[in-house]
């Protein structure tokens, strides 16, 4: 039994690539290439160097102290807030700017909801002087037009997407009309564990950087690689599946995934996707997803803005219905507050999205000696103007 996609990208009965057949042929380029290209010494040697001297990897695991104490349990925090651009999506598009360049690409288009992922592959492109376009509904621009700016200062071109709700999967239809018109010089950068196979596999293997460096960083901390529990948000899943990944097969460790439950999940604006989502095609791949009874992907809320997605990775799916994962639901108000927590306890200012992570002791109760990682997987600076009008700072 494992926890890892098989060769055909199935984790249990979600995964695999349900795509129009104009997409195949860049698909299979793609499943037909990475695994051995990723092997390749080269590849690795250029992608650790990269994280090393680029991303500024490894990220420290730090011992919050305080939070510690006030919760009585020994609490880690894996700080991905500290990678270059704030957060951990640069490790999957490092990853997948390098992939590009070895399959000989010149051109790269992503999709980008709050403009995070929009961002971070803006940076590589930047980095590696590659022609990039970034899809982003119209509302998603005008709501997210620091992002914006930043992806425009890199040298990328925002196109906008006019049509449907006008937000993230909007963006993502007109992507992958892009990649069809476009098959042999572009690669299209996927930023979470979502999407057909082989995407959702490639992107854990990426980001699995940060649960291999917990391994050993454990092991100086504690004399141990396993913690008892692992911890993380889940908006697609990216930054969770990295922190799982070297735990997946290991049932000592426990596995807790965080969504947001928007201002409830009894309520229509939320994004919990375990509580309220059931299975469906989303994005090219068998999962979970939020939906009307036809089947109508429906509109996600949340408070945080990388969270808001209406599914999650086929690995998330598969985690949730086997029972490997424990799922809890966080609103808008209880990770605001967890997150202020934070901030006053450990001098750490976290994204919103992870401040969900940090509102799991109000659900849950650990031992003494339990030993809990969470990720912290990025920074609050983005998100400043959401916590000013929040606390009304
Ligand atoms: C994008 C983002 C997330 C959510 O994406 P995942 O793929 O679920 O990791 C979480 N935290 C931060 C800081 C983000 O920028």
């Amino acid at each position: 039994m494992t926890y890892h996609a098989n060769e055909k990208g199935y984790y249990g009965e979600f995964g695999g690539a349900f795509i129009p057949e104009m997409l195949y042929p860049n698909c299979e380029e793609l499943r037909s290439n990475y695994l051995r290209i990723m092997a390749e010494p080269s590849f690795q040697e250029e992608f650790h160097q990269l994280l090393k001297d680029y991303v500024g990897r490894p990220t420290p695991l730090y011992f919050a102290e305080r939070l510690s104490e006030k919760y009585q349990t020994k609490i880690y925090l894996k700080r991905e807030d500290l990678c270059h651009t704030g957060a951990h999506k640069v490790n999957n598009t490092i990853g997948q700017i390098l992939m590009a360049k070895k399959l000989g690409k010149n051109r790269i288009i992503a999709e980008t909801g709050a403009g995070q992922h929009g961002v971070a592959t803006a940076t590589v492109c930047a980095l590696m002087g590659i022609q990039c376009v970034v899809y982003m509904g119209e509302i998603d621009i005008a709501r997210q037009a620091p992002n914006v700016a930043r992806m425009k200062m890199l040298g990328a071109e925002v196109r906008s997407a006019l049509s449907g709700s006008r937000t993230l999967k909007d963006a993502t239809n007109e992507a992958i009309r892009d990649w069809i018109n476009n098959p042999v010089d572009t690669h299209y950068i996927i930023g979470s564990v979502v999407g057909p196979h082989p995407y959702p596999d490639m992107v854990a293997r990426f980001q699995s950087v940060i649960s291999e460096e917990i391994k050993w960083q454990l092991k100086e901390k504690e004399g141990r690689e396993n913690p008892d529990y692992v911890v993380a948000c889940v908006g697609g899943g990216s930054n969770a599946a990295g922190t799982y990944y070297h735990y997946l097969d290991k049932p000592e460790v426990g596995i807790i995934a965080v969504e947001a439950a928007g201002k409830g999940i009894d309520t229509t604006e939320s994004a919990a996707t375990s509580a309220l989502g059931k299975v469906g095609i989303i994005h090219g791949s068998k999962s979970l997803l939020m939906q009307t009874p036809d089947g109508q992907i429906t509109e996600p809320y949340s408070i945080s803005a990388g969270l808001d997605y209406p599914g999650v990775g086929p690995m998330h799916a598969h985690l949730f219905t086997s029972g490997r994962g424990e799922f809890i639901s966080v609103t808008d108000d209880e990770a605001m507050t967890a997150g202020l927590e934070i901030s006053q306890m450990e001098g750490i200012i976290p994204a919103i999205e992870t401040s969900h992570a940090f509102a799991i002791f109000d659900h849950r109760k650990f031992e003494k000696e339990d030993v809990i990682v969470i990720n912290l997987s990025g920074r609050g600076d983005k998100d400043l103007q959401t916590y000013i009008d929040y606390f009304k700072l």
